[in-house]
């Protein structure tokens, strides 16, 4: 084995301290390509089939033991049916399935009860979304990613709730809440970290319509991709980099993999991994990637199935909080507690944490006995309810940490250009960079961004 020094344990989290000497792996312990992807997600995955279609060599580095990231699909044992509880829709039309209305309702996830919002006004809610197009419409750049005036006008930095009100868009908050569920604090986030979500193609999506699949089973997508990549000898898995080398005329890479080190020499590398420093301690990074990188903060974001709920099949729980501004919980916080009605016995329940430099996720036992009281709150204060609240003890079937998710600036250092000096690290030492960080979390725009702004720059000269 080529390591020579000390090898901590390999972690993408560690410093790169280790040493390796490249000259000693044996010819079959190396792997020549053109571009070398890192990180099996929506934007990994459709950029190694991209290059790979291109007619370009490519070896793609995913660090669990297949590709799909947060597109997560619960298989229900008893139904055989898929539930999707990641990613769950695409723009495009016309939409393609979706299940059948459950009965939605509006509860205080604080004290269980339900309250009788009055619904929704469909006018209101259409007027403020239009005088929201209208603002997006001032910033046509914003569009094809976050290419800010410079410098970025106050309006795209004030706190969205500030925003929202000063157009009078206030109706929009609720729907605009539950959509972009996983941003944190939708009122204090800087408005251009909503608009990046919330952009021109999610509007017209809202009209037009989304794309899902007729077997609610997004997965299926990246099995796909992985079956192809395979074939090609062109997926590495369960892998991880631990040592990189990077310089204008390619990089060279240790990899980790099931079957050993590794050594990758490719004339690009492309990293679609969250930009933390943390995680990126393995990849060399220059002093000017480390300042722009280490001003990220990132939300939470969680999913669950949960059983055995003891609340009645049918009904979806929004939650609402009467004594915040415009019912908008403050996270950290359950959003909804959704049903699948294919699947009865089955919860779909979702958790926010708010905006922190903590990389990490927060412990699995917090969040899930959060989610768990919330439950045994409903039950408890709705006993004689005749569409049962059954007072049982809830189990986890499925749970997910999304975290670190909805990587953003804050709006000082947006006002500053971070966006700016953030696109400004493309092409560094050959390396190249997209993903959600990088565009929105949105997997269209992801995958449009990739093609747009980044792959030009990835393939040209190869
Ligand atoms: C619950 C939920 C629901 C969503 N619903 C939708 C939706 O309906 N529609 C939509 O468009 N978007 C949706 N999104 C957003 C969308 O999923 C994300 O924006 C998108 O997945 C981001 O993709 P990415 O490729 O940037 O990164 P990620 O998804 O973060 O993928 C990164 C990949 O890199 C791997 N990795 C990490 N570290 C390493 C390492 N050191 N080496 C190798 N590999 C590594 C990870 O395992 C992962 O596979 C949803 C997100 C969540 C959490």
């Amino acid at each position: 084995m080529p390591l020579v020094n000390r090898d901590q344990k390999h972690y993408p989290g560690l410093a790169q301290t280790t040493n390796y000497n490249l000259s000693s792996f044996k010819a079959a312990e190396i792997i020549t390509r053109d571009v070398v992807v890192i990180g099996g997600g929506s934007a990994g995955t459709y950029s190694a089939i991209a290059i790979k279609d291109k007619g370009k060599s490519v070896v793609f580095v995913e660090i669990k033991n297949r590709l799909r990231s947060r597109t997560e699909t619960y298989k229900d044992p008893k139904s055989g049916r898929g539930i999707d509880i990641g990613v769950i829709v695409w723009y495009v039309t016309p939409r393609v399935g979706s299940e059948p209305n459950t009965t939605g309702a509006v509860f205080d996830l604080k004290t269980g009860r339900g309250l009788n919002a009055p619904p929704p006004n469909q006018t209101a809610i259409g007027i403020a979304f239009q005088i929201y197009t209208q603002q997006l419409l001032k910033y046509p750049e914003l569009d094809a990613g976050m290419f800010l005036p410079d410098p970025a006008p106050d309006d795209l930095v004030m706190p969205f709730g500030q925003f929202a009100s000063k157009y009078g868009i206030e109706a929009a908050l609720p729907t605009m809440y539950s959509f972009g569920a996983g941003v944190g604090d939708i009122l204090a986030t800087p408005t251009v970290e909503v608009m990046r979500a919330w952009g021109l193609s999610l509007i017209s999506s809202l009209q037009g319509g989304f794309l899902t699949t007729a077997r609610h089973n997004n997965s299926e997508l990246y099995g796909k991709a992985q079956t192809e990549l395979l074939a090609a000898k062109s997926l590495l898995l369960r892998s991880r980099v631990v040592y990189t080398e990077r310089s204008t005329s390619g990089v060279r890479l240790v990899v980790k993999t099931p079957t050993g080190n590794k050594l990758i020499k490719a004339k690009r590398l492309l990293i679609t991994i969250p930009p933390k420093v943390e995680i990126l301690k393995r990849f060399n990074l220059t002093t000017q990637e480390t300042s722009v990188f280490k001003k990220f903060l990132n939300t939470g974001y969680y999913t669950s199935v949960v059983k055995n709920t003891g609340l009645p099949d049918t009904l979806s729980v929004t939650n609402f909080s009467p004594d915040s501004p415009y019912g908008i919980p403050k996270m950290p916080a359950v959003y909804t507690i959704g049903s699948s009605v294919y699947t009865p016995g089955l919860k779909l329940a979702f958790y926010g944490a708010p905006l922190t430099n903590v990389t990490s996720s927060l412990p699995a036992k917090t969040v899930k006995d959060a989610i768990i009281a919330s439950i045994k709150r409903q039950q408890t204060a709705n006993p004689a309810n005749p569409t049962s609240f059954n007072q049982t003890t809830p189990t986890f079937a499925e749970y997910h940490s999304h975290a670190p998710f909805w990587l953003q600036a804050k709006a000082v250092d947006i006002k500053a250009g971070f966006y700016k000096k953030l696109y400004a690290l493309q092409g560094i030492r050959s390396t190249f960079w997209t993903g959600g960080a990088w565009r929105a979390q949105d997997s269209s725009d992801i995958w449009r961004f990739t093609a747009e702004q980044v792959l030009p720059k990835v393939l040209k000269g190869l």
